[in-house]
């Protein structure tokens, strides 16, 4: 055998004996019930932004034919970042195509050899690949220890430029960051601030303006991490803050440049969706009652749970096998969770991950808990 095909073998052979093997399903709608996605607001599906997309591609058409320094930047996108920097009460946002492309070039953009990242250690995928693509010094301090944080910020040279790196609401455990923590220790260190609030952006804060909200403005969280995928319901995500970072990143950061920009007809339905985002609080109301609900269900039933005050509610159950038992019963039942295993968590720390949104039923809330009760009840068996 040639060495990469050995190679190869022996991977994927790891990844399933350890019960890690990933494997994608064609998602239908109709036939689950859906506790596995990131629609907060329910709004992936309402016909509003499919409107308002079929409506911009008709006008903008489909692509928008270059990156936005060549001739990709069209009105649609302007007005789109604007209303994105009202949003979250910033002076200017910019526009990348995905978050994942946003944390890396605004890490490029920003950080090299001469400077150091602190990030929690439970910073998603892409804080972490920005941090190695920048060639920036890079620290990881225990989760949502400030005290652990203060220590290491203590230990870098004080006038290196340092930079706190956070989730504003933690992808798989749905904690959220000690903002005001946070801002205390980067003023004392001189240091900035970056959030990454991909799951907080529509579900927190007056108008659904994210964990930092109209309360810590640019001066205090001076890199705003939003993504449009989430709550928002479409794709893309920007970067928002004082308009010389923005100008920053328009000239230095790569995942930006050389990228082509978002199609219109999505961006004309991202601002579809922040009107209604703004406009229908009713949405986040839904939300939090729904959350509440369960967790006071979930734990009379004996489960597991985190501190989680947000729609991220995981069941914590150990082992890879185990998680992955719990998800197919619970997919036996009709309800599609996410089985969230290694190395995305720590090891031992596999969970159902459960996120809830504002188009669940109260007769889809309770099919879940007694799924979740029978799944306790097999066990006991
Ligand atoms: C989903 C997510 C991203 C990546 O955003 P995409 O637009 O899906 O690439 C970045 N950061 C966090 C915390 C996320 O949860």
């Amino acid at each position: 055998m040639t060495a990469w095909a050995s190679y190869l073998e022996q991977a994927a052979r790891q990844r399933r004996e350890a019960h890690r093997w990933r494997a994608r399903h064609i998602h239908h709608d109709n036939d689950v019930i859906d506790f596995a996605s990131n629609d907060y607001l329910g709004l992936a599906s309402d016909p509003r932004l499919a409107e308002a997309e079929a409506e911009g591609a008709r006008r903008y058409g489909s692509g928008s034919r270059a990156s936005h320094l060549v001739n990709g930047h069209l009105e649609i996108h302007e007005a789109l970042e604007e209303a994105l920097a009202s949003l979250t009460g910033r002076p200017r946002a910019l526009l990348f195509s995905t978050g994942y492309m946003a944390n890396l070039g605004t890490l490029q953009a920003l950080c090299g050899s001469d400077t150091y990242i602190f990030q929690d250690r439970l910073n998603h995928a892409s804080l972490l690949d920005g941090a190695s693509l920048s060639g920036a010094r890079s620290r990881r301090f225990h989760h949502q220890d400030i005290d652990d944080l203060d220590r290491l910020l203590q230990r870098a040279p004080t006038d290196a430029r340092k930079l706190i790196v956070s989730d504003g609401v933690f992808s798989m455990d749905g904690d959220q960051a000690d903002i005001t923590g946070l801002t205390t220790m980067a003023s004392r260190h001189s240091a900035w601030l970056m959030i990454d609030d991909a799951h907080g952006l529509g579900v927190l804060g007056e108008h659904g303006s994210g964990c930092t909200g109209q309360r810590h403005g640019s001066e205090h969280v001076q890199v705003l991490v939003g993504t449009l995928g989430k709550a928002l319901g479409t794709a893309g995500a920007f970067v928002a803050g004082d308009s010389n970072l923005i100008d920053h990143l328009i000239q230095f950061a790569r995942p930006y440049i050389y990228t082509t920009a978002m199609p219109p007809g999505v961006a004309a339905a991202t601002m579809e969706a922040i009107r209604i985002c703004t406009q229908e609080p009713q949405r986040r109301k839904r939300l939090s009652h729904l959350t509440s609900e369960f967790r006071r269900q979930a734990s009379d039933l004996g489960l597991c749970l985190l501190p989680s005050s947000t729609p991220i509610q995981p069941i914590l159950l150990g082992d890879e096998a185990r998680a992955l038992r719990w998800g197919e019963w619970l997919a036996q039942a009709g309800i599609k969770v996410g089985v969230i295993r290694p190395p995305t968590v720590p090891k031992g720390e596999s969970r159902l991950r459960i996120t809830l949104s504002a188009r669940h039923s109260d007769a889809q809330l309770d099919h879940l808990l007694s799924a979740l009760a029978a799944c306790l009840h097999k066990e006991a068996q």
